[in-house]
């Protein structure tokens, strides 16, 4: 029998009020309590001890929830009996968490991140089930040593890959450039290969605070003024969600060009849902001192690149070895 902790912080797992047939409802209804229980009673291999840390759509998290989330799973990687953790999130914004934890925690006991689409009380709700396999995850002697993983619709994904890849349907996610790492159902867990990082540490520290970094999304006709609106806004850091390979007009461009030479780190990622952003390719990132996202998307660049500004990491060439790893 495994010991796992269950962090709730709120989203549609939790949600109710859509009323059987109805579609409005609110996230973070239901107490986490409640949902353990439910899951008790299908008797899988573990027990569970659960705490609410915060009962809001996933769009609304921030500092402080990922912070307190951080400090949780320390404290359960460092107590012998607890032997993993579980997360239930809102899906809007799980790739962010999911990454931000994933950097900069240890890979050692399981830290699984799960959702769902479909509010608790909405017919064929897909919350119960994607919570029981997150406890069949979570409870596997071989989910050690592979990072944080999100369980949706019966998958589970790595945090480096995963996105949000449909605003409804029970499979939103997707995993790029990898796919899911395992197939999963309350009764069976199929890995598609070992776990990479056993015994791997934090890639980056836990910073004291998160900068601002704003992402601009480019488009036909952009006019390089929203550079200087954003960084007129605070901006220490920009994400460039550009067009096809993380372009954008040429006058978009000279404005990011601009910004890098006065000290604000520029990372070019892509609007399109799919493939890397390279560096060099039509874009002169070496002339320009840009730094390409390559698999990373614009919310997770941002998350990267914020935390590279916090760990003092300046210079282009590393900040481009940081996006290039995987
Ligand atoms: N927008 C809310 C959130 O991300 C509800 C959506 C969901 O959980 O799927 O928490």
């Amino acid at each position: 029998m495994k010991h796992l902790r269950v962090l709730a912080t709120g989203g549609t797992i939790a949600g109710s009020g859509a009323g059987g047939a109805g579609r409005a409802y609110a996230p973070g209804r239901i107490g986490i309590a409640e949902m353990a229980a439910e899951v008790r009673a299908l008797g899988l291999p573990a027990t569970l001890e659960a705490a609410d840390i915060a009962a809001i759509g996933s769009q609304d998290i921030g500092w402080a929830e990922w912070s307190l989330l951080h400090q949780e799973i320390a404290a359960a990687q460092n107590d012998g009996g607890i032997d993993g953790t579980i997360i239930t999130h809102g899906t809007d914004s799980a790739e962010e968490t999911a990454l931000l934890l994933d950097l900069t925690r240890p890979a050692g006991k399981p830290v699984v991140i799960v959702g769902a689409m479909r509010p608790a009380d909405a017919v064929g709700s897909d919350g119960m089930r994607n919570f029981a396999n997150s406890v069949r995850v979570a409870s596997d002697s071989q989910a050690s040593g592979r990072g944080v993983m999100v369980v949706m619709g019966d998958q589970i994904f790595a945090a480096v890959d995963v996105r949000k890849a449909r605003t409804s349907s029970v499979d939103a996610f997707r995993g790029f450039p990898r796919g899911p790492i395992a197939a999963v159902t309350p009764s069976s867990l199929d890995w598609f290969g070992p776990p990479a990082r056993v015994g791997e540490g934090a890639r980056l520290p836990w910073p004291e605070a998160l900068p601002q970094v704003d992402i601009l999304y480019a488009y036909a006709g952009m006019a390089p003024c929203t550079v200087e609106a954003l960084l007129g806004c605070g901006a220490r850091g920009l994400v460039l969600a550009g067009m096809g390979q993380g372009n954008a007009p040429a006058r978009v461009l000279d404005a990011l060009a601009d910004a890098v030479r006065g000290g604000i780190p520029v990372v070019r990622a892509s609007r399109v849902d799919q493939g890397t952003v390279d560096r060099n390719l039509e874009v002169d990132d070496d002339a320009r001192g840009f730094v390409a996202a390559r698999a990373f998307g614009p919310a997770k660049a941002r998350i990267l690149l914020q935390l590279l500004i916090a760990s003092g990491i300046r210079e282009a060439r590393e900040m481009q070895a940081q996006f290039d790893r995987r």
